[in-house]
């Protein structure tokens, strides 16, 4: 092994074990971003507001109601995500029956690759080495989890878990409602950043009028200080909420993309100029493959039992390879081409990072 292969080795095990340790630390840094915009929003500005009988308290109500629910929706489609098996291959599956004989191969009896012989290189490529066990097209080995991940569109440090077929819905919706929260929070929370500003402004000019005496000052120094520390506690929400939402925005246009079209963050770094995409049933199917054929459930972070069943029937009878070529009515033997040619084929063993 050559100085470079084995440094690369050494360092890339090092940074797997690394993100590994930090994944309950990312829950935990997750939750306390939580919790700062519920403390922020909820306990220092909305609910005093809520008490007031008029207008304002009834809009703050509303502002309260709907902020829980989104915050509701982001910790469920987050645990989801966490929590949720991303797609592990079943025991003991095994690939169809390479071809015998040269004949064989250019008749694709037995072989997914019609009339191409396959190398020993790309037998290898559908091989774990790692895990010794063959792996289903769309799967891939995650350094950081140590095993196989069925259709695996990256490992996400956010939710310490490996994002595959399983769990990609949650993900998305993750995306989605975090998002959406954040947005939300920065824009009730923009009004009360300049009325926070106004006070302390007013405030700051009645003091300049000279006409406090000396023991009324003293008595209004905690009330200023926790004024001053609620502005604080605003302006970092907001300004958290807003870079969130805006490097969110461009994450979720490039998932709605990678959806719409049924490919994984993984084919798209290893297949972009690969045209036409094998995979593609079209933009309706290729979202309920992911979302499911209900749309009652395209926004609840569960699957329902038709998605979850169609899920595992897929694993049992094809190891995972979604969509399952056959009851979709896809060719298998089809390789992707670009301007005629054959690309290198489907588990290509490229790299995403850490994982792979
Ligand atoms: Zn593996
Ligand atoms: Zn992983």
């Amino acid at each position: 092994m050559a100085d470079g292969e084995l440094w690369w080795n050494v360092f890339a095990s090092k940074a797997c074990m690394f993100l590994r340790a930090l994944g309950s630390v990312m829950v935990l840094i997750v939750l306390s971003l939580i919790g700062l915009t519920y403390y922020t929003t909820v306990v220092l500005v909305y609910q005093p507001l809520a008490r007031d009988d008029g207008a304002d308290g009834t809009f703050a109500r509303g502002v309260l109601v709907a902020y829980h629910f989104l915050i509701f929706m982001v910790l469920w489609s987050y645990f989801a995500c966490v929590l949720t098996e991303p797609g592990r291959v079943p025991d003991g599956w095994q690939p169809p029956p390479e071809p015998e004989s040269e004949d064989e191969a250019e008749n694709g009896k037995g072989g997914w690759e019609k009339g191409r012989q396959l190398s020993n290189s790309e037998k290898l490529r559908r091989f774990c080495r790692k895990c010794t066990a063959w792996k289903p097209e769309r799967c891939h080995h995650c350094s950081v989890c140590g095993r196989c991940v069925l259709k695996m569109d990256h490992h996400c440090v956010w939710v310490a878990n490996c994002v595959g077929a399983y769990n990609y819905k949650f993900f998305l919706l993750f995306l989605l409602y975090t998002f959406v929260a954040t947005v939300f929070d920065a824009v009730v929370l923009l009004s009360n950043f300049v009325d926070f500003f106004k006070d302390l402004e007013a405030n700051g000019e009645n003091e300049n009028g000279g006409s406090s005496s000396g023991s009324s000052s003293d008595a209004s120094a905690p009330a200023r200080a926790r004024q001053g520390g609620a502005v604080a506690a605003v302006f970092v929400t907001f300004v958290l909420d807003v870079a969130f939402a805006a490097s969110l925005l461009g994450f979720i246009i490039m998932h709605a993309n990678l959806n719409l079209s049924n490919m994984t963050t993984i084919e798209m770094y290893e297949k972009k100029k690969t045209l036409p995409w094998r995979y593609n049933l079209g933009q309706r199917k290729n979202f309920e493959e992911v979302f499911g054929k209900s749309a009652w459930w395209w926004l609840i972070p569960a699957h329902s039992a038709d998605q979850l069943r169609r899920l595992l029937d897929i694993s049992r009878v094809s190891g995972g390879t979604y969509p399952d070529m056959e009851s979709d009515g896809l060719d298998r033997d089809a390789g992707p081409t670009v301007g005629g040619q054959e690309s290198t084929g489907l588990d290509g063993g490229g790299t995403c990072g850490t994982c792979v």
